[in-house]
């Protein structure tokens, strides 16, 4: 089993529900097949809007206003997306989902990410006054999202949300559900955040010296620091040995957490 992002939630939270998922113990879950289906489709949407942003940023003329650029964004975003549930539509009808629904949600998820690349090219247009081919070679930050990364060294397997690719550096961000800490990250959504920078720095190259975890409108901004590398590492190692072993981890001394676990039933049928 590899790790993925979920695998360091769950490790904080209980490392028997690694144990139970590794020795798949743990029967599919409906909702999250849905979950899964959802999130499949956000990410082929961006990736796609990825391959049209070449042609889309080409097309610009100079000094293209903001509003210009908007339009662009949107309606291929929206032609994206709209082509995408049409093609899936069957299968979203059978898992009860609503066209309509997921095309409102993946939209406005959308509307802040055009915000911000819009302002990213608008002010590196007024900057460079390049445009064409030359404009987009050195537009910079290029923008890559939910695209799949693997460090087989730790066995990690992730989807990363979202990288920032700079000349000397890549930022990369975690989204997650809008409940963010009064202030800093969740600890898991620090290790998740580590291992999507290790992930990135391999991929692009270059080091990550910050990196953002995006709790609805609240983004919250961490360096990148040797602390947080050797405690992704140190994790992923401790996971590893709990997938690869078969001593059994000791269940919750929190009985709280076994109350809202998901894996609850598949637990009771492990012998103590
Ligand atoms: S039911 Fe309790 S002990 Fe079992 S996996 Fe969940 S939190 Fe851990």
């Amino acid at each position: 089993m590899p790790i993925t992002r979920r695998t360091f939630t769950d490790y904080l939270f209980c490392p028997m529900m690694v144990y139970l998922r590794a020795k798949r113990l743990v029967k599919p879950n409906a909702n999250r097949s849905n979950a899964l289906l959802i999130h499949s489709l956000r990410q082929r949407v961006f990736m796609e809007l990825l391959d049209h942003e070449h042609r889309l940023v080409c097309s610009l003329p100079s000094n293209a206003p903001r509003k210009l650029i908007t339009g662009g964004y949107v309606s291929e975003f929206s032609e994206l997306l709209a082509r995408l549930l049409s093609q899936n539509n069957a299968v979203l009808e059978n898992a009860g989902v609503s066209n309509g629904d997921v095309y409102n949600s993946l939209f406005s998820e959308f509307v802040p990410e055009i915000d911000k690349r819009v302002s990213q090219i608008h002010s590196f247009m007024a900057k460079s006054k390049a445009s064409g081919e030359e404009l987009w070679r050195s537009l910079t930050p290029k923008v890559y999202h939910y695209f799949n990364a693997s460090l087989s060294d730790l066995g990690m397997e992730l989807t990363v949300d979202k990288a920032e690719v700079y000349d000397d550096s890549v930022r990369t961000t975690v989204v997650k559900k809008p409940s963010a800490p009064n202030k800093g990250v969740w600890p898991s959504d620090l290790l998740e955040l580590g291992a999507c920078s290790l992930a990135a720095e391999a991929r692009f190259q270059r080091p990550a010296k910050k990196g953002f975890v995006c709790y609805g409108t609240v983004l919250r901004e961490v360096s990148i620091n040797q602390f947080i590398r050797e405690k992704t590492v140190k994790t992923c190692r401790e996971i590893s040995a709990l997938i690869a072993g078969d001593i059994k981890p000791r269940r919750a001394q929190n009985r709280n957490k076994c109350l809202n676990c998901r894996l609850v039933e598949a637990c009771r049928g492990v012998p103590v």
